[in-house]
């Protein structure tokens, strides 16, 4: 039987978090591993622009992006691989890691799996998703000024987004399924008393309308069954994210599924294991505070293994 690879470092994910702790590891002479993962190079994967990542002053595609720190992270001897991990055991040093039947030992482990933005299922959502539809205020905005855009979801990230959108665009409408919100009362208070939102209940978007960029969307009234299509330049689904943590539910800490770290250290409850981007933070969730979080997370890993002698 061949031997188990043992390693310094394993990072699972390929998302901002991923590669930067991927470069960071690898410059610190630690060789890691990244299993990149199914959903190799993360949420920016599904974005077109990104204009406010600093460095990149004409803006950079997404996909264009995740390749250059890739590209960064291997040119220092990181190993990247299109693997997923499919299980883990975290209860012993070094950490069983395992990609389907092939086992790796971790003396660290990086979490870096992400969130993933949930969406309504809808063909055309997919299809224009980044051409229009957008999971993210903050980074597809700017985009659209002078427009009138559709937010879906009836939480506080729905009303946060739309509140936000407001800044550009010349009407928002919340689509909400039901005819109540989720959200918070002060986050309701805020968004009854902008001029900007209206809200349309008990109705879910049939189709996002549109060939290669948004024009509209057909909308179901789910209690009478009426259908109507309204014009509309982007479509913003704001109806939660999935933290990607089912491998370590049990063996690491978790709150609301998203895994908790000791902060300001990017420490989760098992020692030896650190978390970063999105799969930690529900908060800012911006490929820049990942990449910062994955920075912090190698330097908490070489600091660890110089600590127990490696
Ligand atoms: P959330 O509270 O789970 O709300 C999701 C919303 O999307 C709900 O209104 C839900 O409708 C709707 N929804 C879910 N699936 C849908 C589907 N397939 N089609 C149409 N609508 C769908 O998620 P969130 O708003 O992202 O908030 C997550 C957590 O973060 C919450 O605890 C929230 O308070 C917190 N948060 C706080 C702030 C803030 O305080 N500023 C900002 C953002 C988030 P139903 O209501 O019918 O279930």
């Amino acid at each position: 039987m061949a031997a188990v690879e043992e390693r310094d470092v394993v990072i699972l994910g390929s998302g901002p978090a991923g590669l930067t702790a991927a470069l960071y590891a690898a410059r610190a002479n630690l060789k890691p591993l990244v299993l990149k993962g199914i959903d190799a190079g993360g949420q920016l994967m599904l974005t077109t622009e990104v204009e406010n990542y600093p460095g990149f002053p004409d803006a950079v595609l997404g996909p264009e992006l995740m390749e250059k720190m890739e590209k960064q992270a291997a040119r220092f001897d990181a190993e990247l691989l299109h693997q997923e991990a499919t299980r883990v055991d975290l209860s012993t040093r070094p950490f069983g890691v395992w990609s389907g039947d092939e086992e790796r030992r971790a003396r660290t482990l990086i979490i870096t799996t992400g969130a993933t933005a949930k969406m309504m299922g809808l063909e055309s959502e997919r299809r224009l998703l980044g051409h229009g539809v957008s999971t993210c205020a903050t980074c597809d905005g700017f985009f659209f000024r002078g427009l009138e855009l559709l937010v879906v979801g009836g939480g506080d990230s729905a009303l946060e987004e739309a509140i936000f959108l407001t800044r550009f665009a010349t009407k928002v409408t919340v689509v909400h399924r039901r005819d109540s919100l989720r959200a918070s009362k002060i986050m309701q208070d805020r968004a009854f008393a902008n001029q900007k939102i209206s809200f349309l209940w008990d109705t879910v978007i049939e189709e996002v309308l549109g060939d290669g960029q948004v024009a509209g969307a057909r909308l179901k009234n789910v209690r009478t069954g009426e259908t109507r299509e309204v014009q509309a330049s982007g479509v913003f689904v704001a109806i939660g994210h999935t933290p990607n943590t089912a491998l370590f539910e049990g063996q690491v800490e978790l709150s609301n599924g998203y895994i908790v770290v000791q902060e300001p250290t990017t420490l989760t409850s098992v020692e030896g294991v650190f978390a970063a981007g999105d799969v930690v933070d529900f908060t800012y969730r911006q490929a820049i505070t990942a990449a910062g979080m994955g920075c912090q997370a190698a330097i908490d890993a070489e600091r660890f293994l110089e600590a127990h002698g490696h």
